[in-house]
């Protein structure tokens, strides 16, 4: 889900909203068949009907891209799947002349109301992903900072791993406002995330903890290991180019690791402190907390 940009989760939503709607409509049409016995649609007999129904055609076409990474999207695909088996079996017995068995027609119904609950678990997913996602930045917000590294930190304290967090603040950014605009410098700022979230691993993060500073996240790393990340970073960063003016933009680094004898919040101040030292010293610069 990390990976997911703002506007693929509310393509997601809009899509999961889609899907139940177009699997009402679906569950219609099937009553009507075994009500009136009316002939069903010959995609719906088939063995991959669950491929050929509008949601499992839409979900065909994106489990190759972003979408393959959520796991309740995979469980929704199973039960969705088992639905439609199911209404095979019942048009089958339909078109056989043979009723319906009472425990067929709730088994049926109960892996339907499986399918709704994991539409609306899928959809719960992307909601919350979205909503601790920064609008402009696409950072996580901060609201989850501060129990995500305490969640970090319990590994620390029992030894599990090495957890690395830096601060990142930009250099000068108020002067990048003042010659080329407030719209200028959020460009800056949501390019900038960009270009970092491009350096990262898959499971490292970037908060955006105030206006032009933030903090990163990385998982089973040294102090050392960090501070060669931030090195690699700082020097993306001050490459990048913009459209809207010939500047350079560089920022400073303050690299610390959780340990066992500070709390988180005390952690953050270290990165924060080595951050300052990085603007004393002259900015465009990492300094890690030893
Ligand atoms: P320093 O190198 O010492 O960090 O200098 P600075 O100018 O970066 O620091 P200062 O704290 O003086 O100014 C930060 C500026 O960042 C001021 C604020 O208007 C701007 N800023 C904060 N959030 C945003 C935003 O979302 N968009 C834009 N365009 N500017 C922002
Ligand atoms: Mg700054
Ligand atoms: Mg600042």
């Amino acid at each position: 889900m990390d990976s997911l940009t703002n506007q693929q989760l509310q393509a997601g939503i809009a899509e999961l909203d889609h899907a139940i709607y177009l699997h009402d409509q679906w569950y219609k049409n099937l009553l009507r068949v075994l009500v009136s016995r009316v002939s069903p649609e010959q995609s719906d007999l088939m063995p991959d009907a669950h491929l050929k129904c509008a949601f499992g055609k839409w979900y065909e076409d994106h489990s190759e891209s972003f979408f393959i990474e959520s796991q309740q999207l995979k469980s929704l695909f199973e039960a969705h799947k088992k639905v439609h088996s199911g209404a095979r079996h019942l048009f089958q017995r339909i078109s056989n002349g043979l009723v319906i068995p009472v425990d067929d027609w709730d088994n049926f119904e109960s892996g339907r109301e499986r399918m709704r609950r994991e539409i609306w678990a899928a959809r719960h997913e992307f909601a919350e992903t979205l909503k601790n996602r920064d609008s402009l930045t696409e950072a996580q917000t901060r609201t989850g900072l501060l129990a995500d590294l305490r969640k970090q930190h319990s590994l620390v304290l029992r030894g599990k791993q090495t957890y690395a967090l830096a601060m990142l603040d930009f250099d000068h950014f108020k002067r990048i406002n003042d010659s080329y605009g407030h719209a200028a410098g959020d460009t800056v700022l949501a390019s900038t995330v960009q270009c970092v979230k491009s350096h990262l691993r898959p499971y490292d993060r970037i908060y955006r903890y105030g206006g032009e500073e933030f903090i990163i996240c990385m998982p089973s790393t040294t102090l050392e290991q960090a501070g060669e990340m931030m090195e690699r970073l700082r020097l993306a960063i001050s490459e990048q180019h913009f459209e809207f003016g010939d500047i350079q933009v560089t920022a400073s680094f303050g690299v610390t690791v959780l340990r066992e004898s500070q709390t988180v919040k005390e952690s953050i101040n270290c990165a924060d402190k080595a951050m300052y030292e990085a603007k004393s010293a002259g900015r465009d610069r990492v300094v890690l907390d030893v």
